[in-house]
């Protein structure tokens, strides 16, 4: 990703125009929204789509000969397509809606409970979000499977060496972050997919905080699983993406049982739907699918290869910045990284340093990052995080850079 310049017409200017909520002040400030990482804001694009949701056919899908039921249910498969298309995968049963990556990942898992045996082998990487590590020690303590950890570096990346080492013909699964939330590594995917199929293991990847970055193609990586959340592509809360290969979402049991998800139903045996709906039981957040798709036009139309090159300069620019800043360390300094700095100041608790800056109207996280065992690797309690987005402007560092300047004078 080093290599792209920011194209002549990236024009943020006018972007910034399609987020109401960035005309918002805090504490009386412009707001700087800089916890993207977190959740993405949302384009009028988008909220346009969940009003007219509400507003013309809100209705339930599937099950209704009615007009609105009909409209509701196409505009909800139509944004299944798009899904399928922009991660190219294969068929749009494939392409299970779920209520965010949380959701994808404890499918898997809870499917996998009824496949792992005692003894075989599971391998987490040690850069993961909580919710992919917990849904896996709760499988193997269900199976007595044992739980193996790809150790990380001092720059934020992940021992590759080591990683080899700990695939054998035991392994059944490997589940890693495409990028680290917590440090904005790219993890080497590729590699990963391709060395635990030749032991005939299977690979979830989480695409969280890739998705927002990289569109990421599901039949060229080979990848087993894919998971994904809308509200960290300008999307809303509450929807999500599960990609799985075919043979593994048949083998899968279904995760909830209910209406939607059945063949038959007595009270002597139920049968099973058909992909997708196996594992769509339930109402299903029918705007929210339709709004993700509406995300998806709306990032494709600027186009990811822009966004990336974009805010990588923003990358750089707050790199720089923040570098010269006496005392300041920044933890992930992978060269494939994604536009997230974790910072701090030496001798400076982050959560102080968040709360000065929240004062001056720019938002960042403080704390762990819902990944603790990387906090423990550099034994600290946290760090600040700065993440940014398309509509970030390098004015907008500038005062993050003054804030954390003026933090560290009154704190030191
Ligand atoms: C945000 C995030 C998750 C959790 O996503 P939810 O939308 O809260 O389910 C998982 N993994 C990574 C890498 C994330 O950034």
């Amino acid at each position: 990703m080093a290599s792209v310049s920011t194209p002549l017409t990236f024009d943020v200017k006018s972007i910034r125009k399609d987020f109401p909520i960035l005309n918002r002040k805090v504490n009386e400030k412009p707001l700087v929204y800089f916890d993207n990482a977190a959740t993405s804001q949302t384009p009028q694009q988008v909220i346009d789509v969940i009003v007219e949701y509400y507003s013309n056919y809100n209705a339930n899908i599937h099950r209704g000969v009615h007009a609105l039921s009909q409209e509701a249910t196409d505009a909800y498969e139509q944004a299944r397509i798009k899904l399928q298309k922009h991660f190219n995968i294969p068929n749009a049963y494939q392409t299970l809606f779920t209520s965010g990556t949380t959701h994808g990942i404890n499918i898997v898992a809870s499917g996998y409970a009824e496949i792992l045996k005692e003894g075989d082998e599971v391998v987490v990487s040690a850069l993961e979000h909580h919710s992919n590590i917990v849904p896996w020690q709760m499988l193997c303590e269900k199976t007595g499977a044992v739980l193996k950890v790809i150790p990380m570096t001092d720059n934020g990346t992940l021992d590759m060496d080591a990683f080899e080492q700990l695939l054998s013909d035991k392994t059944k699964l490997v589940f890693v972050n495409h990028v680290s939330n917590a440090l904005g590594t790219v993890n080497p995917i590729e590699f990963i997919i391709e060395k635990t199929h030749a032991v005939g293991g299977a690979v979830l990847v989480d695409g969280a905080q890739a998705a927002p970055h990289i569109n990421a193609d599901v039949q060229a990586l080979d990848v087993d699983f894919y998971v994904v959340s809308a509200h960290k592509m300008c999307g809303p809360t509450g929807v999500g993406m599960l990609y799985g290969k075919e043979k593994w979402l048949e083998q899968l049991p279904p995760y909830q049982g209910g209406g939607e998800m059945i063949d038959q139903v007595t009270f002597e045996k139920t049968t099973y739907a058909g992909l997708p709906h196996k594992f769509e039981a339930g109402t299903p957040n029918i705007c929210g699918g339709i709004a993700f798709g509406a995300a998806l036009d709306y990032m494709n139309a600027i186009g990811f290869e822009n966004i990336a090159a974009y805010e990588h300069e923003l990358l750089e620019y707050a790199t720089e910045k923040l570098k010269a800043i006496d005392g300041l360390r920044i933890y992930g300094e992978s060269k494939e990284k994604t536009a997230v700095i974790s910072f701090n100041i030496e001798g400076i608790h982050p959560y102080d340093i968040g709360t000065i800056l929240d004062k001056l109207g720019v938002a960042v996280r403080t704390g762990h990052h819902c990944a603790q065992p990387i906090m423990d690797f550099y034994k600290i309690p946290g760090t600040v995080r700065a993440s940014f987005a398309f509509y970030n402007t390098k004015e907008e560092i500038d005062v993050l850079v003054a804030g954390v300047e003026r933090a560290k004078n009154m704190l030191s």
